[in-house]
């Protein structure tokens, strides 16, 4: 078939915005371009003292593209992104233009960090920062009307040292569970490989609405969220919404977005609708840990963008509507060596089929170990109400494997010790020939599971569509390192001993088979014997989402991130303190809207509705009509109503006035234990009512309105 015109611009314009190798090619002296390549890889440092050739080249190419301004892009601790431009041309104090784009901006820039959350690092050490280039990630260009910014992707770091960003951390995470799986390789003969690279791709859910409807609400503007509603019961069920055709408006977005980010490298591979109504997914092409998260963040700007030019209102609330599916970033990742191969790929080949097998029980076995972590890198406010409810997984972390991979262990450990060698291989053997084929079938069997291997990489499932993937993908790397750390001890124990690669590696799955055999679960995680189940394995660290939050600072997941050199105590500590706080802003924000519109919206609302009923009911009731009890019925059950959400939303703010004298910690306690229950019997009040009031005594769009795009 020949291509579209609109392919071939696709083509045309894919990565002309991003500064990457070919345009430093063409644009940079050999020995620079090579230094480039060789930091950008993450082999060497990069050369000082060619910072200013590479600015040069970096400003011509990004002024022939439009741009007039640069600026350091990173990702605070709030998990946002900030940059703060600068004109590439500025008058000295004479007058005269200058270039205001050398070496040392590119290298390294100090924007006022004051207004950043360090978590109490601020406090005691020197208040600012600098951002320095991350050349592991490349450069691109943000077009604003009339012009355009060249973003220098960047980490945050406070000037005594401690990060005031994520990508520090994850860096710091890659590196350690890169090198580790090199020296895996390297036991196991394999020399020229060059790196191995972690490799991530974030799958997007969202919801689209009508803009002008959803900004009538005060819940979706100022939380993203719906705090009083609920869909209508025959709308329930609308599972043809799934994978049916995207609504022409939403497509149109859609290409949008695609076609922007096409330009800035950004290949979003898939498209299509999820499982709610007004819900969508965006998967892009996977790629190395680091760019897949700096490319994440600009997908989510790009699309926060394009939505207001299409007049739609764009959610990444990790649970909008009550009752309804919540949105995930599914998390999947693997890792890739220098030779493209992907390491947690089962192979027909015995020995690619062990080296296989090691990687995966390294992974569950630091899963098995530190699962805490994973825990603690989803729990945020949104997860709250998402997790554990319409096909979200649950609050509890487990790896399924599915019937191919869980076999193929299973047979190992069954192999017996050192002389069932033999028939260890040949049980794996057996099923060979089609295994990957089946692998990919039986992988996508279980929905259920937070982290699920799913033919070639492992999906985690548990992530918050708002989530920056910084977090997760940083715990899972780490988690990663520390289960290949464990591993490699046993397997070089036994090579040391002069076994041969894959009889070492086969033994040492063997024993780390059993110390993980709690954390694997096959079954459905939907069930509430699942829950009795996990408890009784120890799964269950943390029951509520500052519970969890806590399980950053657990001891033994501590010194692991020490060991790896990935966070220290002190740092940690300060995360830890951001995101409880975090937590406890966001629950309240949601404590004093719903306050408001209970009292600017629904009382009133139920007054007026109120009025209506007595004045027709006086009307009605001189018929001497029968069946007048029912309709009287209603009426006091609004006057209940009524009195029950003015004497609650009292109660809650009479609650947040206690809560905000507390420490923040008991706070985050008061909220999960008071607030939320509190907010619930609120939304119920209100909920119930909902269909008594008339079409124009209705205070804000109900669901049927919010959630139709035409
Ligand atoms: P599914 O829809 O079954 O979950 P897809 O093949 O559509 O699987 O992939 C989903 C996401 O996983 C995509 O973003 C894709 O790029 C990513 N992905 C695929 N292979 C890998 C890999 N080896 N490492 C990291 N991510 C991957
Ligand atoms: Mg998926």
């Amino acid at each position: 078939m020949a291509e579209t015109k609109e392919y071939q611009k696709m083509k045309d314009i894919y990565g002309s915005l991003v500064f990457d190798q070919k345009e430093m090619k063409q644009r940079l002296p050999q020995d620079v371009f090579e230094n480039l390549v060789g930091a950008m890889e993450g082999r060497q440092k990069l050369d000082s003292g060619i910072a200013d050739t590479v600015a040069l080249a970096m400003k011509d190419w990004a002024v022939s593209k439009g741009a007039d301004h640069w600026a350091h892009w990173f990702h605070p601790l709030t998990e946002l992104t900030a940059e703060k431009h600068t004109a590439f041309l500025t008058a000295d104090e004479n007058g005269n233009p200058l270039n205001s784009f050398r070496g040392k901006d590119l290298m390294q820039s100090e924007p006022d960090a004051s207004s950043f959350p360090s978590g109490g690092t601020r406090s005691t050490f020197e208040a600012r920062g600098y951002s320095a280039w991350d050349p592991t990630s490349p450069a691109f260009i943000i077009r604003s009307r009339k012009g355009g910014t060249l973003c220098i992707p960047s980490v945050f770091i406070a000037y005594d040292g401690s990060p005031l960003d994520l990508k520090t951390f994850l860096l710091r995470s890659m590196q350690a569970v890169e090198s580790r799986a090199m020296k895996m390789l390297k036991l196991f003969g394999n020399r020229g490989v060059r790196y191995v690279h972690a490799t991530v791709g974030g799958e997007q859910e969202f919801f689209l609405l009508d803009r002008p409807r959803a900004q009538k609400r005060p819940d979706i503007r100022f939380c993203g969220r719906t705090l009083v509603g609920s869909p209508p019961p025959r709308d329930q069920k609308m599972e043809d919404h799934y994978f049916g055709a995207i609504p022409t408006r939403v497509l149109s977005y859609m290409e949008d977005v695609q076609r922007d980010l096409a330009r800035l490298g950004v290949d979003l591979a898939t498209r299509h609708n999820e499982n709610a109504r007004c819900q969508f997914e965006f998967a892009p092409q996977f790629t190395e840990a680091n760019l897949a998260c700096d490319q994440n963040q600009l997908i989510m700007e790009t699309m926060r963008k394009m939505a207001r030019q299409h007049e739609l209102r764009l959610l990444f609330h990790e649970k909008p509507f009550h009752e309804m599916n919540g949105s995930g970033k599914h998390i999947n990742f693997s890792l890739e060596d220098s030779e493209g191969r992907n390491l947690l790929k089962p192979s027909t080949n015995h020995r690619k089929n062990v080296i296989f097998l090691s990687f995966l029980s390294a992974f569950i076995l630091g899963a098995a170990k530190h699962f805490g972590l994973l825990q603690a890198s989803i729990s945020t406010p949104g997860n709250m109400y998402r997790l554990g409810g319409h096909e979200a997984p649950p609050y509890i972390i487990s790896v399924y494997l599915g019937d191919a991979v869980a076999g193929m262990l299973r047979a190992i450990e069954e192999g017996g010790g050192g002389d069932g060698m033999k028939q260890t291989k040949g049980t794996l053997d057996l099923g060979l020939p089609k295994l990957p084929d089946i692998v990919a079938f039986d992988s996508d069997r279980n929905r259920t599971s937070p982290l699920a291997f799913t033919g070639n990489k492992f999906e985690f499932r548990a992530p918050g569509a708002s989530q920056a993937m910084a977090v997760p993908v940083m715990s899972l790397l780490s988690v990663w390192a520390a289960g290949l750390e464990e591993f490699l001890t046993l397997f070089e124990e036994h090579i040391n001993g002069g076994e041969d690669p894959v009889e070492a590696a086969i033994k040492t799955i063997r024993r780390v088979s059993e110390i993980n055999r709690d954390i694997r679960f096959e079954g459905d995680a939907y069930t509430g014997g699942w829950h009795a189940e996990a408890e009784r394995r120890g799964l269950v660290k943390a029951h509520t989402i500052p519970e969890g939050i806590d399980l950053f600072m657990e001891p033994s997941t501590l010194q692991m991130l020490e060991e790896l050199g990935v966070f220290s105590k002190k740092e940690m500590e300060a995360f830890h303190t951001i995101k409880m706080e975090s937590f406890v802003k966001n629950i309240e924000i949601e404590m004093s809207v719903l306050r408001d519109m209970v009292w600017e919206g629904i009382l009133p609302a139920i007054s007026k509705q109120l009025i209506l009923e007595r004045d027709s009911f006086a009307i009605a009731d001189g018929f001497g009509l029968p069946g007048t009890e029912s309709w009287k019925r209603i009426i006091v059950k609004l006057a209940e109503a009524k009195i029950s959400l003015i004497e609650k939303t009292r109660e809650l703010a009479a609650l947040r006035e206690k809560m905000a004298a507390m420490p923040t910690r008991a706070h985050a306690d008061e909220i999960v234990n008071s607030a939320v229950p509190l907010m619930k019997e609120i939304r119920k009040t209100a909920d119930s009512i909902e269909i008594f009031l008339s079409g124009e005594n209705m205070p804000y769009p109900n669901y049927r309105n919010l959630l139709s795009l035409s």
